[in-house]
């Protein structure tokens, strides 16, 4: 029986170089695909692997939003560049994510309903809510930058990116 998960994990994983620059893990790009080692990003543990597709633009293309949202998209599709992550990731920091990311999405919720009902405590204690789930949930994997075929990825623990050679610009 073919196998579709098969596809990515046989691509030529050893081949690309890997570093640590700052908080960022530096590796090469292999057709739009970026491999880190196949231990969880936060604790260094063995873990699932797993695969997400992000999609970067250069900062300064947000610029563009002050003539409004449409204008954003001239750059956005001139200059995004889309990259496959594939990572590890343990089961305790996986359902550590997932309850992030659904605690920011209920207290926003939550939110409108308290201002609906007029309930200012609970408004205010929803915002709060809101904003630590949110900075929480970011500290996940994202792309920080993207230079020709190389790639910077934040969000890892510094266990997960001890033992990496130093980037060399
Ligand atoms: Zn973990």
């Amino acid at each position: 029986m073919q196998n579709f998960y098969q596809a990515p994990t046989t691509a030529p994983q050893a081949s690309g170089q890997i570093w640590q620059h700052k908080k960022s893990v530096v590796l090469d790009l292999m057709s739009k695909q970026a491999f880190l080692p196949k231990k969880c990003y936060k604790c260094n543990e063995s873990g699932r692997e797993r695969t997400k597709r992000f999609i970067w633009i250069p900062a300064w293309c947000y610029l563009f939003l002050l003539g409004g949202i449409l204008l954003l998209l001239i750059p956005y599709l001139i200059f995004k560049k889309e990259v496959w992550v594939h990572y590890t990731v343990c089961q305790k920091h996986r359902t550590r994510h997932l309850i992030n990311v659904t605690a920011a999405w209920l207290s926003f919720i939550g939110f409108f309903v308290a201002a609906a009902f007029e309930l200012p405590i609970l408004t205010l204690l929803l915002v709060v809510s809101m904003l630590v789930f949110l900075v929480l949930s970011m500290r996940a994997l994202g792309i920080q930058k993207v230079k020709g075929d190389r790639v910077w990825i934040n969000g890892t623990s510094p266990e997960f990116r001890q033992g990496l050679p130093p980037y060399q610009g």
